[in-house]
């Protein structure tokens, strides 16, 4: 969620029964999001009208708060566009199932059609890969290194046979052969034209693939959805690819394909490694589109966690600084429930992308430890740190499976937070150094 739109709803948690002018405000932000994330006006407009009745169908709803209300709304309105369940690939009723994979050139059709091949023999399928592009010799080498790397079959008749002709001979060889899936990687140009179409529909009526996939960059914002229009009026498209969601584009450009064609997006590509492939699932990219990160599912894990007595009771002891390590370990547990540290990290908005982009690893071995120091501890200890001196530090680092040093570290953690709490309630806040110059 951009701040702005974050910033809109603070306001309205903060207020009683859902205004309208609130409402309009809010959805203003959320239009501004879409937007942003490249989903094109009309479809934007449309979704935000859909977004306002089931906002006043759901009014009468008094459990809500107006910022959840909204962002629910939104959340489950996106969804269902993108289709509220996963959109499998179909499988032919006789193998071979026949893939045709089409796209504009650079659009990510031969790693796809090489990640599809991979995917698809995961899943215990023998697939074909057929180089059908007859114009850049390249693309047919390509295929066969990607081919080669995997250890996966590839068809090719070079550059002078017609493609739908490679087309056929390769769905022979894969019969013959007892293929499952046959994948064909065709040809595109930097633009569309008539030839090419001409050309793809020639190879369509030759061999009436099971799929036609449509393979679009994400990269390309809303001038993928003019190209899927396009594709789709001309050959039919059964589904869409979309690639490189692993950049910076936030894949709105997905739901205005979907909201404009009534294609379903079927599967992303999410990195240039032949294993950066999956199904696409609504919800996440329904989250991603908004910039939200997975930040429903961590609220509502937070909150069920959390709940508020428990919230109470940790200020009042704050407040009054009797914070025990107890308290603490208490603290990490509740932690715990709600998953492991670096998949809370990743649910947050801009911090997910972050983690994968650096590869940053952050595991829970730093947690582990701090909790089995704790539990080696006895509870007087717990309660009272200040007297756990040399040989009791010796006994519990013995305890835990951790050094002394370790101990050390914890304790003198533990002792700087006791000490800022104190400051902190008895109104010496602390300077902290580095601001302010
Ligand atoms: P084609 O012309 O449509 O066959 O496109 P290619 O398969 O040759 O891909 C064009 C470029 O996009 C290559 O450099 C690929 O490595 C890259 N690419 C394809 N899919 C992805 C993806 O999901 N993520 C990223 N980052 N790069 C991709
Ligand atoms: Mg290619």
């Amino acid at each position: 969620l951009t701040d702005r739109l974050q910033g809109a709803f603070d306001k309205l948690t903060s207020k009683g029964k859902l205004q309208e002018s609130d409402v309009d405000l809010a959805l203003r932000e959320v239009r501004i999001a879409l937007m942003e994330a490249d989903v094109n006006l009309k479809v934007a407009k449309q979704f935000i009208n859909q977004i306002k009745e089931k906002i006043s169908e759901q009014r009468a709803l008094e459990s809500l708060t107006p910022a959840q209300q909204i962002i629910q709304v939104v959340h489950q309105e996106l969804v269902s566009l993108l289709g509220s369940d996963q959109c499998k690939l179909e499988t032919a009723s006789t193998p071979p199932t026949i893939y045709m994979l089409v796209g504009l050139q650079g659009s990510g059709k031969t790693t796809t059609a090489a990640k599809l091949a991979l995917y698809l023999r995961k899943q215990g399928a023998r697939p074909l890969l057929v180089a059908a592009d007859i114009y850049r010799p390249a693309a047919i080498k390509q295929l066969q290194t990607l081919g080669g790397s995997l250890n996966i079959p590839v068809y090719s008749e070079g550059t002078s046979v017609p493609p739908e002709n490679i087309a056929t001979n390769a769905i022979d060889f894969a019969k013959q052969s007892s293929l499952t899936h046959v994948i064909l990687d065709t040809a595109g140009r930097l633009h569309i034209d008539e030839a090419m179409m001409a050309e793809l529909v020639r190879v369509r009526d030759k061999v009436s693939p099971t799929e036609i996939l449509l393979v679009v960059d994400a990269m390309t914002g809303q001038e993928a959805v003019k190209v899927a229009e396009q594709f789709h009026n001309t050959l039919g498209v059964t589904g869409v690819i979309m690639t490189k969601l692993d950049g910076d584009a936030r894949g709105g450009a997905a739901l205005s394909i979907r909201a404009v064609t009534g294609v379903p997006i079927k599967m992303i590509g999410t990195g240039e490694r032949p294993d950066a492939f999956e199904p696409l699932i609504p919800d996440r990219l329904a989250s991603r589109i908004l910039g939200l990160g997975d930040m429903l599912t961590l609220i509502e894990r937070a909150q069920a966690e959390f709940d508020e007595r428990k919230a109470k009771e940790l200020e009042r002891k704050m407040r009054t600084a009797t914070f025990t390590l107890e308290d603490f370990y208490e603290q990490l547990q509740t932690m715990k429930r709600m998953g492991p540290l670096s998949q809370l990290l990743e649910m947050l908005p801009g911090v997910g992308s972050a983690i994968r982009r650096q590869d940053l690893q952050i595991d829970d071995r730093e947690l582990k430890k701090v909790e089995a120091i704790i539990l080696s501890m006895t509870p007087e200890e717990r309660q009272h740190p200040e007297i756990i001196k040399g040989s009791r530090r010796r006994r519990i680092a013995a305890g835990s499976g951790t050094t002394v040093a370790d101990v050390n570290a914890l304790l003198n953690q533990f002792n700087q937070m006791q000490k800022m709490m104190k400051q902190i309630t008895s109104g010496r806040i602390p300077k902290l150094p580095g601001l302010f110059g």
